[in-house]
Formats: C-alpha cells, structure tokens, sequence
C-alpha cells in the first residue's frame, strides 16, 4: 500500500494515524520518543530527532506526502523532505506561523483584523512602544503555548522586566483585550485551493488550557461564525497554506472579531469532527496528503468536546486512582478517545470525550454528566 508520513508522536499523530490507516494507508511516524503515542500505532516508526538528516530522507523516500502534527516543527526539516516527496503545510508557511511577528503580519495581510500590537525585538522597542498597549500581555514570538512564554503586564515596567525575564528573545506586545468568548475554525486547504471550512468551535479554557469546546446548532446560524469561517480561509489563502489548519479567534465585548493566531495542524478545539462531522479533521489531513477530494465538512448534530487532562488520575489526598470509565460510558451520546501514554500527570492530555446530542440544551446536560462521572469540574454557562 502507499505510505503517508508524520512528523511527531502526539495524540494528533496517533488520531492521524487511525484516519489514514482507515482510508487504505500505512502511516510513517518520525519522533525521537520510544514510547510516543503515534509512534505505538504508527506502521512505522522511525525513532529520530526531527532534524534527522538520515531519518528525514527515509521519510521522504517512503512516503507519497508528509506533514506535521506539531508547531515547533523545524521548518528546515520540511524545506529537506520538500526535496524528496509533497510536504503540506510547506516550509514556508509553518515558518511563518511559528513567529508571531510574522503570522501578525500575514494575518494583517489577509484583511483580517489582530489585537493591537509591537514587535518587540530589543529595549528600545518596548521603551518606544505606544503606551495604548498597556495593560497588556508580552508573548515570546517562538515556542510558546499553552499560554506558557506570556506575561500580563500591567505597565512600561512590567514589561521591561518580562522581556528580560524571557531573556530577551523576540516578543510581541499586544494590548489586553475585553473578551465575551474565544472560538476557532478548523479548515483544509487543497492543492486545487479548494478550502473546506468546519463549524465554529466555542472554547473555554482553564489555566491556560483548553477545556471545554461547544459546537452549537444556535452559533452556526451566526453571523460572526460565518465570518469567522471566511477569515479563515482568507488567512489560509494568504499563506498560500496547503493541509489543515486552525485559527482561533476572540470575539470582543463589542462584538468585533479578531483573529489570535494560526496552529498548522488539527487543533485540539476539532476533535469533535471525531464524532460529530461527516468527516474529522484527521481523515480531512490524510485527504489533502493523498490529494484525493476533501471531505464533507458538516456537522450532522451539536457537541461539545470536554478534554481529560492527567488531573483526574489523582484525589484530593494526591492518591492514584484510574478514573471511572463505566461510568462516563453510561451516557449517551459519549464517545471516549484516550491516547495511550502512559503515565498521568497533573495539566498532561491524556484523552478527549465527544459529546453529541439532538439540541444544544441535550447536550449540554450530558456534558454536565460526563464531567461529573470523570470529577471534571464544568461550570460554564
Ligand atoms: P495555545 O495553547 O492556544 O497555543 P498560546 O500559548 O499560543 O496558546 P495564546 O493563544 O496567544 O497563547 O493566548 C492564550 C490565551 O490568553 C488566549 O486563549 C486568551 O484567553 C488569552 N489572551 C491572549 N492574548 C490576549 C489578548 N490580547 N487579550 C486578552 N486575552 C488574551
Ligand atoms: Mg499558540
Ligand atoms: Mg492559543
């Protein structure tokens, strides 16, 4: 059979892996970890650092078309594998992504509007930056997430002491925002430019990770969600942007939308595709990969998608204990995706649950029951 190729072993990879195995595929996992979850249902896994030289050319030779399942992906390694087989997202634009300063700008560029912000390179730049920045949030422009490499800075000073804190690395200053929600647009982009949007996902987070995304019938008929869908597919445009993507978004208090930034990769806010949508954002990944037709992006039914973080593996004595299964599993409409790793920690995703329904109110009550089977907390209104 035809081999596709992945670089990094998360749960993307591994849900990757299921989707194209699916569709007739043997799966190619690049990741330095033994033990990785990709790696363990991968066909192949090749045990190597993702700039690999020997490992990269065995991937590119293996594999019709490769692609990643991780943001700080070296985007030298795709620029290498370009040389042997179809790389989707391109080099390119993940290294774009990959630097806030220059996803702002592309962002920008595609006629969507960003918080206000500065470039920050050096003391200077902070000492010269508008001070209608302020009250605001300094992020390092590489490697962050989960909002880890961000500082809330209240003032001038703070963020003087932020830059140095981050040691003086590039970052960008954006100005607080006032924010009624945050949502985020899944969407695929083919080699023919045929973009495929999926539904807007609403998503809670706590402490800086998400928890909870909702997926409402009422939503979809929204203005804001039918213009966020077209902000997305303008970004994925002006990337020149092959593969699956995500853009998450904040809807301000006044209602305006502006674009946050760009995952290249399946999001975790579209595991629902899993269980709600004709086709889930891992099969719609392989899709572009194979360049066959992408898939109906439909929602047949709302759902909200509640994460499992490593939290629940201990009670309140700091004890192990494995969660309830059963007992979430007696809800219906209740699908469970684990990831295989093997040892729960405390802010570690461990899996996801999908939650469908016939109303937003339906499934809403069994999000609320699901959570309370796994002692998730879940009071969002
Ligand atoms: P992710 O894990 O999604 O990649 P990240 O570390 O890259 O996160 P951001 O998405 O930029 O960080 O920010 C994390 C969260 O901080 C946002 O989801 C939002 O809740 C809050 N936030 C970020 N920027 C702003 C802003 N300008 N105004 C208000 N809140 C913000
Ligand atoms: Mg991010
Ligand atoms: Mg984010």
């Amino acid at each position: 059979g035809s081999w596709l190729g992945m670089i990094g072993g998360g749960q993307l990879g591994r849900m990757f892996c299921h989707s194209a195995q699916s569709l007739g595929y043997k799966v190619a996992v690049l990741d330095p970890d033994t033990h990785s979850p990709a790696g363990a249902v991968a066909d192949l896994h090749i045990c190597a650092a993702y700039d690999d030289a020997q490992a990269l050319v065995q991937l590119g030779e293996l594999c019709q078309a490769v692609s990643t399942e991780f943001e700080n992906v070296p985007a030298q390694s795709l620029l290498t594998l370009a040389q042997h087989t179809r790389v989707t997202p391109s080099g390119d634009a993940v290294g774009i992504v990959q630097d806030r300063i220059r996803e702002k700008a592309f962002i920008s560029q595609a006629g969507v509007p960003v918080a206000p912000y500065a470039a920050i390179e050096s003391l200077d730049d902070l000492q010269a930056a508008d001070s209608a920045l302020f009250p605001g949030i300094l992020k390092t422009a590489r490697f962050g997430y989960d909002g880890k490499g961000q500082a809330r800075v209240a003032d001038r000073e703070q963020a003087l002491a932020a830059f140095k804190e981050f040691g003086s690395q590039a970052c960008v200053l954006e100005a607080l925002q006032p924010l009624k929600s945050e949502i985020s647009v899944v969407l695929a982009r083919g080699l023919d430019d045929q973009v495929k949007t999926f539904p807007c996902a609403r998503n809670e987070h706590r402490d800086g990770i998400l928890a909870v995304s909702t997926i409402s019938a009422q939503f979809q008929d929204d203005a804001l969600s039918e213009q966020a869908r077209q902000a997305a597919a303008a970004i994925a445009r002006t990337l020149d942007y092959v593969g699956v993507l995500c853009v998450e978004f904040f809807i301000l208090e006044d209602g305006r939308l502006l674009a946050n930034e760009v995952a290249p990769r399946p999001h975790n806010s579209g595991h629902y595709t899993m269980n709600a949508c004709v086709t889930s954002q891992f099969e719609q990944q392989a899709r572009v990969m194979a360049a066959l037709p992408l898939g109906d992006t439909r929602a047949l039914c709302p759902s909200m998608m509640l994460n499992i973080l490593g939290d629940i593996w201990f009670d309140e004595q700091g004890q192990m204990r494995e969660p309830d299964w059963a007992a979430l599993l007696a809800v219906p409409g209740v699908s469970l995706h684990l990831y295989g790793k093997a040892e729960a920690r405390v802010g570690r995703k461990m899996g996801h649950v999908n939650i469908v329904g016939e109303s937003d109110q339906q499934v809403r009550e069994r999000t609320a029951r699901a959570a309370a089977a796994l002692h998730i907390a879940f009071d969002y209104d």
